[in-house]
């Protein structure tokens, strides 16, 4: 497929071979021409090495997944000892192997209370994706085939699939996608910061609630399945409702006769403190959505947690013989079970007890840094957290989008040694390895304050503050 005026691989450069063969998740493609590619080369804790031998510290975990840091040899060591015994093994029908078994039971036995079945997939998207094909195979099982409208937040990211990427709300994601679809609503976020209602949490919590149970009216109860959110709002830009919030949505959909999906395929795994973020809220949803901690990264993964009730009744409407048509090549992959059971050892073994301390280093630094001039907000849980730069402290305008604030930033922390995520309205986010020293921690926040400081001393941005 190469054009004729390739020249040979072996003749071509790494960052040449990319521009021209490799399609980048999200990248713009003439942009990505343009930037081309920083190659990454090895890791070793929260630390990443370039092909050029440069290091920098990785403040974002890759995208967000790999929890455990870089280079946890026990981790290899049960991904190397899966693939000699038995490197694939079908689930289909009545096949399996130890490592999806025990991790099933295990995800089970951590999940909040009903959530005892689980459904493993190769990522969050899907992950979302199933429990949106078994939501519809449920409704249909209980005889409520009507039962097929879908609701989620403004601000919502729920992966890329065909289906799930209607649910997420990004305009990105919909763009040129024909999304989102019919069938596939929004309500306002529960974003403190730009809510009308500001910082009064019973306002926030109350206001979700009633625009829920108004999308509900409008479509008529017996039209929506289920509501879908993130307990924190990752790729949306760290947003971070009230204490109280996901409660509230939990007794609101239990009233209101849908099923709730809580996806925690950022927040899971000890990323806001506790190993699932419903577990601070004593929340049960009917459906989790998990990814990305699950394994650390270091081999793919998701799994979808499906509530007891809704597993009987799919059970109680198939006959014995007749299959349920949901089914991956690579569901429960040996490789990818052992991996998520020893990281979940190393989890329970010290990483999570260790990301709750220097999660406490994150809060202090971002308390400091909401004094930079550019800084409106911070916010976050646990190694979870996010800063957003506005133009204008008082009044909250935001810094205007022709800036590229985002691009600026990425390149400009990306100079000073330091790997955040810039998202495009001015934040930046902030979800570091739980294994990260407050050592570590302080020299995340001093190169990012010296990336803010420099974006100050541009002029442009200068003559955009107000
Ligand atoms: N759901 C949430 C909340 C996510 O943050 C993501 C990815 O960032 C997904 C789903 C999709 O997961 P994946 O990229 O593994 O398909």
């Amino acid at each position: 497929a190469s054009s004729p005026s390739h020249a040979p691989l072996t003749n071509r450069s790494l960052v040449e071979i990319d521009r021209e063969h490799l399609i980048h998740p999200v990248a713009p493609f003439r942009g990505h021409e343009q930037h081309g590619v920083n190659v990454l080369a090895s890791g070793k804790g929260m630390w990443l090495t370039d092909a050029n031998g440069r290091e920098v510290i990785d403040a974002f975990a890759g995208l967000w997944c790999v929890n455990a840091g870089y280079g946890q040899e026990s981790i290899v060591e049960a991904a190397t000892k899966q693939m000699r015994e038995l490197p694939y093994a079908t689930g289909y029908f009545h096949f399996g192997a130890e490592a999806p078994i025990r991790l099933a039971g295990k995800l089970a036995e951590l999940a909040p209370q009903d959530l005892d079945h689980v459904y493993f997939t190769l990522g969050g998207s899907d992950a979302v994706d199933s429990a949106i094909r078994y939501i519809t195979h449920y409704f249909n099982a209980i005889g409520k085939p009507e039962k097929k409208q879908f609701i989620a937040l403004e601000w919502g990211y729920h992966g890329s699939s065909s289906t799930g990427a209607g649910l997420t709300a990004l305009p990105v994601f919909h763009r040129g996608f024909d999304l989102p679809r019919p069938w596939q609503h929004h309500i306002a976020s529960p974003y403190p910061y730009r809510h009308p209602a500001g910082h009064d949490d019973a306002a926030v919590i109350a206001s979700t609630v009633k625009a829920l149970e108004d999308k509900v009216l409008e479509l008529g109860a017996d039209n929506v399945a289920a509501f879908f959110c993130e307990p924190i709002q990752g790729s949306g830009g760290v947003i971070v409702p009230p204490v109280g919030w996901l409660k509230a949505i939990r007794e609101a959909c239990t009233r209101l006769g849908i099923l709730m999906l809580v996806d925690e395929v950022i927040t899971g795994f000890g990323r806001t403190g506790p190993m699932f973020a419903c577990d601070a809220e004593g929340v049960s949803p009917d459906f989790m959505t998990l990814a990305k901690g699950l394994t650390s990264g270091y081999v793919p993964m998701g799994a979808m947690l499906m509530a007891d009730h809704v597993y009987q009744a799919i059970a109680d409407s198939t006959a014995p013989n007749v299959p349920v048509g949901h089914g991956f090549t690579y569901s429960g992959h040996p490789v990818s079970a052992a991996v998520g059971l020893e990281v979940i050892r190393l989890y329970e073994d010290g990483l999570l007890a260790n990301g709750a301390k220097t999660g406490e280093r994150l809060a202090e630094h971002l308390a400091r840094i909401a004094s930079h001039p550019l800084v409106g907000d911070t916010r976050g849980r646990g190694m979870l957290g996010a800063i957003e730069l506005v133009a204008n402290k008082d009044t909250k305008a935001p810094l205007n989008p022709s800036l590229d604030l985002g691009g600026r930033l990425s390149r400009l922390t990306w100079d000073n040694g330091v790997v955040v995520r810039c998202f495009p309205q001015g934040v930046i986010g902030f979800a570091p390895a739980l294994c990260c020293s407050t050592d570590e921690m302080d020299v995340i926040f001093d190169r990012v304050e010296r990336s803010l400081d420099q974006l100050l001393e541009m002029p442009d941005i200068r003559r955009a503050l107000g």
